[in-house]
């Protein structure tokens, strides 16, 4: 049976975000895209003591047979996560960043660690605020290409050694210098071993050798801090590394990279939630206009604006449906790599298709700053490069049909 009704629980909190995004999120929304390193204070405070919002964070985001099974909080999971962040992100994806949550570090947590680290770096903060995390995979040298990873962990008795630079960090700097915050670092235990000796570590906040070196200025999503990070000798605990220290040839990789089933449908939710506010924006703009969109009339008579905008619903409705699919998968226990990738790889075109025909169909208005259009066309663009860029995406989506592995396809 097919069932596209959200539990009336995930209904309700639905309803509880989009009321968060609308009173707590757009108001501020253009003053921190401006004011970009600032952080939102208030907003901050209100998220931490607001702890249902910790359902919608990592916690929720990962394969776990406890989340499925579990009486507390929602059945499926990780559908929870993605309606959830498309509300949030409706109303703002860069303060959506920006509150804290175990975030992308904590899925790589759910996804490699053992049941132990679950318990040691997920478990709630002092007052039980959720703890921040980020990831850092991304090195001057190496993006798309995961597997060409140059920092080095080394081990020394009862410890790991790490050196090495990562940039680009989502939540770096909040995850490295806030008293509840934690980095999981990708490295190499053995470079002559290739993917094979990648695993991450978890590396706790203020950990001597762990330094922030820069905060970068965006396009976008500009209340979210991304970092640059130098680990120099920086020195952790040997059971800080995630999964088996084994270097396997087969398949230890591929765990490490079950993080990503994970995550992208979830930055695929952000990218809907930004192009569904572009599109309803558009939307109550027409009707204040006098302008319909005539739905169910001959295509031959359709104007060009309302083929667009029939475009953009068509857009987001299919990048909507591939990602709950994604999640639902998850959280049933299927393997959901290429749905995760599809879901990522057409939600990305679709927020940037549909932000972009925004600020075209709205003519000046749409490029002025007295609105968010222009912001939500900036805010879209990250979409299709984090978590696997478009065309990564796609080559894994080719790979996974076509039965091709790394090798063949690249
Ligand atoms: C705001 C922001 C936040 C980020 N957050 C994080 C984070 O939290 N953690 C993290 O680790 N990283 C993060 N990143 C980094 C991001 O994941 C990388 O930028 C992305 O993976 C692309 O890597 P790259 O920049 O090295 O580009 P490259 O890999 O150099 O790619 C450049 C272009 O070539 C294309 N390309 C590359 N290889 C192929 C191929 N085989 N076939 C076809 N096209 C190809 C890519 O799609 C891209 O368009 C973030 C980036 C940004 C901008």
């Amino acid at each position: 049976m097919i069932d596209f009704e959200l539990e009336p629980q995930t209904a309700e909190r639905v309803k509880m975000y989009h009321a968060v995004a609308e009173q707590m999120m757009r108001p501020i929304s253009r003053e921190y895209d401006e004011r970009e390193h600032e952080k939102p204070r208030q907003f901050l405070e209100a998220m931490w003591s607001a702890s249902a919002l910790a359902d919608a964070t990592s916690e929720g985001g990962a394969k776990t047979k406890e989340g499925a099974k579990s009486d507390r909080g929602p059945r499926l999971r990780n559908l929870y996560t993605v309606v959830t962040t498309e509300e949030l992100c409706w109303g703002d994806a860069g303060l959506f960043l920006s509150i804290p949550n175990p975030g992308l570090g904590g899925a790589a947590v759910m996804a490699a660690g053992t049941p132990e680290q679950k318990e040691r770096f997920l478990k709630r903060f002092r007052g039980g605020k959720p703890k921040w995390g980020a990831m850092a995979i991304t090195e001057p040298g190496c993006g798309s290409d995961s597997a060409a990873v140059t920092t080095t962990a080394t081990r020394d008795g009862d410890h790991w050694v790490l050196n090495g630079t990562k940039i680009f960090c989502t939540s770096g700097q909040m995850a490295a210098e806030k008293s509840e915050g934690f980095v999981v670092v990708w490295a190499t235990v053995d470079k002559s071993a290739g993917r094979a000796g990648i695993k991450p570590f978890v590396v706790e906040h203020n950990t001597p050798g762990m330094t922030v070196v820069r905060v970068e200025n965006k396009l976008g999503i500009r209340a979210s801090d991304t970092a640059a990070l130098v680990f120099d000798n920086c020195r952790i605990p040997f059971d800080d590394i995630l999964g088996s220290p084994e270097v396997r040839p087969e398949g230890g990789f591929k765990n490490v990279m079950a993080t990503f089933d994970a995550t992208r449908p979830i930055v695929a939710a952000m990218a809907i939630g930004v192009g569904r506010a572009a599109l309803e924006f558009v939307a109550g703009f027409l009707k204040e206009q006098n302008v319909p969109i005539r739905y169910g009339i001959s295509p031959r008579r359709l104007t060009a604006l309302e083929r667009d905008f029939m475009e953009m619903e068509v857009q987001l409705k299919a990048a909507r449906l591939l990602t709950w699919r994604a999640a639902w998968m998850l959280d049933v226990g299927k393997r959901n790599s290429l749905e995760a990738s599809m879901a990522k790889a057409k939600a990305g075109l679709a927020v940037t298709l549909i932000t972009q025909k925004a600020v075209e169909l709205l003519g000046p208005l749409g490029y002025s700053r007295r609105y968010l259009v222009e912001k939500w066309m900036r805010d879209a663009k990250i979409n299709d490069i984090f978590e696997g860029t478009q065309q990564i995406n796609l080559l894994i989506v080719g790979r996974r049909i076509l039965g091709y592995g790394s090798k063949e396809l690249n």
